[in-house]
């Protein structure tokens, strides 16, 4: 239990009816690359959503460092330091890139008052942002508005921007999605990267990806774990394999 960092017992949601999650036990440990696979319409999304509190569970229960969070303030859940990061949203196009990842230092002091009391000087936060910018390779594009980024870079950008959180833990929901072979390989890298010293649980449709970053998959099928563990063994399972056939 203790290096148990998320745990879900009977996690279910359901939308009107319609099953998404159909009551997982999941359990991440602490400090791993977890992968979440599986078919379209999974249910991985949703469990994310779940697991951050964007949308309520149906039934079940979710763990975070040993706590129920089955009910607690999203931004609670972040403020504690599992955050996910956003495919889009979390950029602001017209801003250079130093003021994205500054705006980003700032956001967590808006969830709790004694952040407030920050003595943090702009000089600070800017200098801070140089360091994650270089963290993820943007040092040279810094001053660049985030809008003429390539989406490889912008995807890098992202990952700054919720690295700014400093979170325990990175919920990352398709990094790899629309990337090319070489931005691919930099995210992966990115990604080994800042998953030293956290837990990363990741949702990702490139199964050379996964086999290279993740300690443990979690394969999911219509709302339901069909197969976990490392990717030698998940990949050896049938129904695994006739379940990424049909898809
Ligand atoms: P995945 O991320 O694995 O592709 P999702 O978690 O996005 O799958 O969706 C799982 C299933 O739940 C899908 O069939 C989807 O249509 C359905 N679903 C997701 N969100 C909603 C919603 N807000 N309302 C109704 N159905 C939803
Ligand atoms: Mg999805």
């Amino acid at each position: 239990m203790t290096d148990t960092i998320i745990e879900t017992r009977g996690l279910t949601k359901d939308f009107r009816g319609f099953v998404a999650v159909g009551g997982i036990d999941l359990k991440v440990r602490k400090g791993s690359i977890h992968a979440l696979i599986g078919p379209n319409g999974a249910g991985k999304s949703t469990v994310f959503n779940l697991l951050t509190r964007f949308l309520p569970a149906s039934g079940g229960k979710i763990f975070f460092k040993g706590e129920e969070i089955t009910r607690r303030d999203p931004a609670l859940v972040a403020q504690s330091g599992m955050v996910r990061s956003f495919q889009i949203s979390s950029t602001f196009p017209a801003f250079s890139l130093r003021d994205n990842v500054r705006i980003a230092l700032q956001r967590p002091r808006q969830l709790s008052y004694h952040f407030w009391r920050s003595d943090k000087t702009l000089a600070d936060l800017y200098g801070r942002a140089d360091e994650l910018l270089d963290a993820v390779g943007l040092t040279r594009w810094r001053d660049l508005r985030a809008a003429d980024l390539s989406y490889g870079r912008k995807r890098a950008l992202e990952l700054a921007t919720t690295l700014a959180l400093d979170p325990e833990v990175m919920l990352l929901d398709e990094p790899m999605a629309g990337l090319g072979h070489e931005d691919i390989e930099r995210i992966a890298n990115l990604i080994r990267k800042v998953a030293i010293g956290r837990t990363v649980l990741m949702v990702e449709h490139n199964l050379k990806v996964v086999a290279d970053l993740s300690d443990t998959i979690t394969v999911l099928a219509r709302g339901k774990i069909l197969a976990e563990g490392p990717y030698a063994v998940v990949a050896a399972n049938p129904e695994v394999r006739s379940a990424y056939m049909g898809s």
